[in-house]
């Protein structure tokens, strides 16, 4: 146990696994359950009939939230130590992979509609992890008394094309079928990262503000689901955090602290698999296939090297570290090179490698129904330990 836990601290990429309860419906039709949580050994069994025969199989992973886990509990236990690290100065990621109907969304965004702080700032009780990090962001950022700001921005990734999901403009099917045919272009930004020209960065000042965010960027991806026949279940949806913060050095020298953390909700994993032989879903189903591929190569990537190389920028996102790739080792190098396959991981690219910490939940349903793709997800997130 204790090496378990010597190693948690050092590692830099973490697999959770997380059980929706029981649908209505699931619950209506009876369904058998088929994965059992085991959250204190951190396993996950998946039982299967085979020629009338029972068969377990068993899954280890980093954490483990059976179905009746809170989001408090997740958030708590998994993400508390991420934000932290964005607050040094750290770019982050997590990811949320699965089946469409697994609870990626309630995990990430939790049920924000309407939703509102408390009168003491409390969050409801559904809050996912964006509002729970927005939370823990301005309460750190509070408490201290340096200069800070606080941006974010939201998009979507449909068929390899980037839409703003906070863009202001009017909600008319002319206005979105013009901006399809103009998705924002992804510029790089000479400090190794890149730019998505155009994109609306939205400065917030209270973690009360980001609930109206979410409801207007689930409002235009709801619109243009329904004006232009998209499939949610098809599209990645990226929501990151930048913050600033103001600091003096002992030596009374002014230093910028910069940490990002992106929080991403990926197109339904059954996607991967039902490549849609139709003209024109195969495009589409092979872009969204680059972009989880790509994600998954660097993923594995990550794992296999990443506890080998030291870290190589201690300072973190300083206005000091201005060559950025005078810092970077070979690996983060090769990583650059296999991240440009994708959108979704040249977005995100300045976020994986180097100091950097990557958390991917896999959520799955408990029920018989959904086997199959239960079993995909174990085994595509398993590899990814
Ligand atoms: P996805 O985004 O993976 O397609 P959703 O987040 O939309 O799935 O979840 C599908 C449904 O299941 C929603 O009605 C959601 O509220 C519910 N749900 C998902 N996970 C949980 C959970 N852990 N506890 C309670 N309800 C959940
Ligand atoms: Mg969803």
């Amino acid at each position: 146990m204790g090496s378990r836990h010597e190693k948690d601290k050092a590692v830099n990429v973490q697999v959770l696994l997380r059980c929706r309860p029981f649908s209505d419906d699931e619950l209506r039709s009876n369904a058998p359950q088929v994965v059992t949580c085991n959250e204190y050994q951190r396993e996950v069994a998946v039982s299967q009939m085979i020629a009338g025969k029972q068969f377990d199989r068993v899954f280890m992973f980093d954490k483990v939230f059976g179905p009746s886990a809170r989001q408090t509990d997740l958030y708590d236990q998994a993400v508390v130590p991420i934000v932290n690290e964005v607050l040094e100065g750290f770019n982050c990621t997590i990811f949320a992979y699965g089946q469409t109907g697994t609870g990626k969304t309630y995990t990430m965004e939790g049920e924000c509609r309407k939703a509102k702080t408390g009168p003491k700032g409390q969050l409801p009780a559904d809050a996912g992890v964006i509002p729970r990090a927005v939370k823990q962001i301005f309460d750190t950022l509070e408490s201290q008394k340096a200069e800070y700001s606080v941006k974010v921005t939201f998009l979507e990734l449909y068929n390899e094309e980037i839409t703003d999901l906070l863009a202001p403009e009017e909600l008319s099917k002319i206005a979105l079928e013009e901006r399809q045919k103009k998705p924002l272009p992804l510029m790089e930004d000479g400090k190794g990262g890149v730019l998505v020209r155009g994109l609306e960065e939205e400065i917030v000042t209270s973690a009360d503000e980001i609930f109206s965010l979410l409801e207007r960027g689930s409002a235009k991806r709801r619109t243009a689901e329904t004006l232009l026949n998209k499939q949610s279940s098809r599209s990645h949806s990226l929501f990151s955090i930048t913050i600033h913060i103001k600091e003096a050095t002992p030596e009374g020298e002014e230093l910028i602290k910069c940490g990002k953390l992106n929080l991403v909700d990926l197109a339904g994993s059954e996607n991967i698999s039902r490549s849609g032989a139709r003209e024109g879903r195969a495009r589409e189903a092979g872009e969204i296939n680059k972009s989880l591929l790509t994600l998954g190569r660097v993923i594995t990537a990550l794992v296999e090297h990443l506890g080998h190389i030291p870290y190589r920028f201690e300072i973190g996102n300083s206005l000091k570290r201005i060559q950025l790739f005078d810092c970077f080792s070979v690996f983060d190098k090769v990583l650059f090179w296999i991240c440009r396959d994708s959108k979704l991981t040249r977005l995100l690219r300045d976020s994986l490698g180097g100091r950097t910490k990557t958390c991917i939940i896999a959520t799955v349903s408990p029920s018989v129904h959904c086997l199959e793709e239960t079993l995909s997800t174990l085994d595509y997130a398993h590899r990814a330990k």
